[in-house]
């Protein structure tokens, strides 16, 4: 299913942004302020992007502020390697937060005596019901449920048990404190839900001090009202737990009344973005790590040499609505190479080489040749390209007895060097095991930048770098980290992993110009963008293809 937001000259629109209009036209706000919210308990993904544009872009459109928040109330799970990479994975999607970086356990205390706040109200109550007990006691969506046996404590008993259940009497699980609201309302978030557990686990900022944590949605309404949240915007499944949002902020003397708005999250083919499942990925090794270029997480992508511009772009183009949807990989992958093909520069480099030798070639004689960094971009300058006699070039690029569009190189043939001459297949010179180790060639001298002066044409342009000034590297292409659309779809979603997600070809040539790993992407002509990878060896670059240059997405849109 296709998802296009929709533009107009007033700037993006979608029911959120619409709302913020209203409510800063009617005087109900002076000034927008949002938030990004993560659980430190992984990286952030490109779903998180979604989330990560709205919320920074709002602020930034409506000339509000965007808090980057740390949900950190589950600390068994989280940790300060999240906490880090996800602050480096917002700024390097191109987001500031200035000033405002919080996190949810600074309000531990204020939460903790609002919790007696509500207690002493007669609004919260400690429950001795183990989890399971809890679970039955709920109801489901079609059974009411029944109220605790202790759901009748007194107010004294209460805050007793709460205050000793802090101070550590109790053992993990033993208890819980709980809101009392209606065991028999139809939404079950209604349904007394717990605010604090007792679970001890050192905490990545407050340690040991705490060993009750608050519940997500305890927690994540107050801390908004304490940060001046305007717009609290979230993913869809929180919709039903918005009346629970708003009980709280209307049952507890916050500082401000923050409102909660649902929208759908963003789903990928071929991909999982689900935190749990990521994890599983990584803890299990069937990937190298959070940022392995075949992960769709913000690290993964930022390795693989995806420009933060085209999660920007792509995600820019996604509706901001209610209705779920799973959208093309290839769209995204459209995006990318899309602002490839207009900012990366040209490099030539053999994934599988072949060698020429070109037989009426002075030997020992080198020419530099000029070649353009960005055919459409004249501003970007030249290069020199080392030319000799011995030359290596794709081994796709020529075939023995070829089919009859091959317009490449087979023996009698003539192509263009790109940049360079014309060269003709004189002989494929085999080894004793029949394959062809080599080409003898000729060239034209008066082609020399590739025309021929007599008007002949040629049909085929291909790639090759010098045999001598060659610098080998390493090329890893990278495919769909799964093999199907929707992983898990009939089964376990590890079963439907594509085998074949990562090639790594060892012993690929490159132009000199690659010995120094250049910082950005840049297009190996005919074969895709790529980046040099962190891990490189000196001397021998590795290189991940970012994208292949075939554009599926584009071309199915033009057939409609
Ligand atoms: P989990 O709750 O399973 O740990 P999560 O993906 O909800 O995972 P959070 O750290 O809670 O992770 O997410 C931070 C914010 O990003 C939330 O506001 C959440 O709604 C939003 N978000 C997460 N996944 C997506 C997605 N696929 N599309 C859009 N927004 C998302
Ligand atoms: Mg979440």
């Amino acid at each position: 299913m296709t998802d296009t937001g929709t533009e107009t000259i007033e700037g993006t629109r979608d029911f959120i942004r619409d709302r913020i209009r209203a409510d800063l036209a009617s005087g109900k706000h002076k000034t927008v302020v949002t938030r990004f919210p993560p659980e430190p308990n992984g990286y952030l993904h490109i779903g998180h992007a979604k989330s990560i544009c709205l919320n920074f872009g709002i602020a930034r459109e409506f000339d509000g502020r965007c808090h980057l928040r740390f949900d950190d109330t589950n600390p068994a799970k989280e940790s300060q390697e999240f906490i880090d990479s996800i602050q480096d994975s917002v700024r390097w999607l191109g987001f500031d937060w200035g000033g405002h970086l919080y996190y949810a356990s600074d309000n531990f205390e204020q939460l903790y005596r609002w919790a007696e706040t509500l207690i002493a109200d007669d609004k919260a109550y400690v429950d001795d019901l183990s989890a399971d007990e809890i679970r039955e006691y709920r109801g489901t969506l079609t059974e009411p449920g029944r109220n605790s046996p202790y759901r009748d404590r007194d107010v004294e008993e209460n805050l007793d048990l709460f205050r000793r259940m802090r101070a550590g009497e109790f053992p993990d699980g033993a208890r819980v404190l709980r809101a009392k609201i209606d065991m028999e309302s139809g939404n079950i978030n209604l349904r007394d839900p717990v605010l604090y557990r007792i679970v001890r686990s050192a905490h990545p900022r407050t340690g040991d001090k705490w060993c009750i944590y608050p519940t997500y949605d305890y927690a994540h309404g107050q801390t908004d009202a304490i940060e001046g949240i305007t717009h609290s915007l979230c993913t869809l499944e929180f919709e039903d737990h918005r009346p629970l949002y708003d009980w709280f902020i209307e049952n507890l003397p916050v500082p401000s009344a923050p409102h909660q708005y649902e929208f759908s999250r963003l789903n990928l083919t071929h991909t999982v973005l689900s935190k749990r499942r990521l994890t599983q990925l990584v803890t299990q090794g069937h990937v190298a790590g959070w940022d392995d270029p075949r992960m769709p997480t913000l690290a993964g992508l930022r390795r693989r040499g995806v420009p933060p511009e085209s999660i920007r772009d792509f995600v820019g183009q996604l509706a901001i609505s209610k209705s779920d949807s799973t959208v093309e990989m290839a769209m995204f992958d459209h995006c990318v190479r899309e602002l490839l093909n207009r900012t990366a520069e040209r490099r030539m480099a053999v994934l599988r080489p072949l060698k020429i030798v070109i037989e009426n070639y002075p030997e020992g004689q080198v020419e530099e040749l000029e070649a353009a960094n960005h055919p459409g971009d004249p501003a970007r300058g030249t290069r020199r390209v080392p030319f000799s006699r011995e030359l290596f070039i794709e081994r796709d690029d020529f075939m023995e007895d070829p089919p009859k569009k091959f317009f490449r190189l087979a023996p009698g043939a003539e192509v263009r060097l790109r940049f360079a001459y014309f060269v003709t297949c004189r002989e494929a010179v085999k080894n004793t095991a029949g394959e062809v180790v080599e080409l003898r060639c000729t060239y034209d001298p008066e082609t020399r930048g590739g025309d021929a002066p007599d008007g002949r044409k040629v049909r085929g342009t291909i790639h090759w770098v010098s045999a001598a000034h060659a610098v080998p590297a390493e090329a890893r292409l990278y495919d769909h980290l799964f093999a199907r659309e929707d992983p898990g779809a009939e089964g376990d979603f590890l079963d439907d992993l594509n085998p074949a997600s990562v090639e790594v070809v060892k012993d690929c040539l490159v132009e000199p110009s690659l010995a120094t790993p250049p910082g950005a992407p840049v297009q190996f002509e005919r074969l895709g963008y790529f980046v040099a990878d962190p891990d490189s060896a000196p001397g021998r670059p590795a290189y991940n293809r970012t994208i292949g240059l075939r554009d599926s997405w584009a071309k199915a849109q033009a057939k409609g």
